[in-house]
């Protein structure tokens, strides 16, 4: 992995929307990231798209198998919907910083923002803006960590940053297991074979095809989005097993 990253691809999770233990959006919480992420952006020499998730508001798999008149892709739609709320209040957060964004969605909404096109967005990137990708994959059935790893894919990211309320990975529950070990570096391969629950096994897979990086770390910790763009060790990187350094 490349030292300092050019391009990235930050994943922020619906949960980082609200307080801990709640739902809904909370605009304290999301000034709190936005603070780090103009800190990012304002350090210069870097691109930056996000994904944001929806979890915060819904989950299309858990709302589909507690609502019998729901049908579950209907449930994957609005959980999509969920992410361009949360993209929208992103979006003015962070101008509200001081930050240039554009929001692009999967799913057309001509009305809040432009649709989710791979050579405007990359051009975006160049001339500095962040750009806020929202509505996940625009299909249903996947998660947004599907979502980040495709569109890192996409825009060519070097790096897949994944933002969580978690240290890194651990080899089990570090909630249910005192023991559970943190890993520092990762294998794509051991990811899977252990069954890893951080981040969803297609995500893995995408990234692991094309070699993307993964950082997987606490963004609670002040200054860890700066020093995860700034490619410092933060967290659990998933590699590729040759890049493994068992430091
Ligand atoms: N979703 C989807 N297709 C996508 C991305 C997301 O159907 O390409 C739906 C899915 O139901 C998911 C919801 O949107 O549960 C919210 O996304 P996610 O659960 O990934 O949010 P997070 O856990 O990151 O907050």
């Amino acid at each position: 992995m490349s030292d300092r990253p050019k391009r990235i691809l930050l994943k922020i999770s619906g949960q980082s929307f609200c307080r801990p233990g709640e739902t809904g959006i909370h605009m304290e919480e999301i000034t709190s990231i936005c603070d780090q992420i103009k800190r990012v952006v304002d350090q210069g020499g870097v691109q930056l798209a996000i994904v944001c998730g929806g979890g915060n508001i819904l989950r299309g798999k858990e709302f589909a198998a507690v609502s019998a008149s729901i049908k579950t892709p209907t449930a994957h739609y609005m959980g999509m919907l969920a992410t361009v709320i949360n993209g929208l209040a992103l979006q003015d957060a962070l101008e509200n910083a001081g930050v240039q964004t554009r929001l692009q969605t999967a799913i057309q909404m001509e009305k809040v923002a432009e649709p989710f096109i791979r050579r405007r967005c990359i051009r975006h990137l160049e001339k500095g803006r962040v750009v806020i990708l929202a509505a996940g994959t625009g299909s249903p059935f996947v998660t947004t960590d599907t979502a980040a790893a495709l569109r890192a894919r996409e825009i060519e990211a070097d790096v897949l940053l994944k933002a969580t309320k978690v240290d890194g990975i651990y080899s089990e529950d570090p909630e249910k297991n005192p023991h559970a070990v943190r890993y520092s570096e990762i294998s794509y391969q051991d990811f899977l074979r252990q069954n890893l629950k951080v981040m969803d096994a297609q995500a893995i897979h995408h990234c692991m095809e094309h070699n993307i990086p993964i950082v997987v770390f606490n963004y609670k910790k002040l200054g860890n989005i700066e020093r995860a763009a700034a490619g410092e060790r933060v967290g659990t990187r998933v590699l590729p097993a040759a890049e493994i350094t068992k430091a």
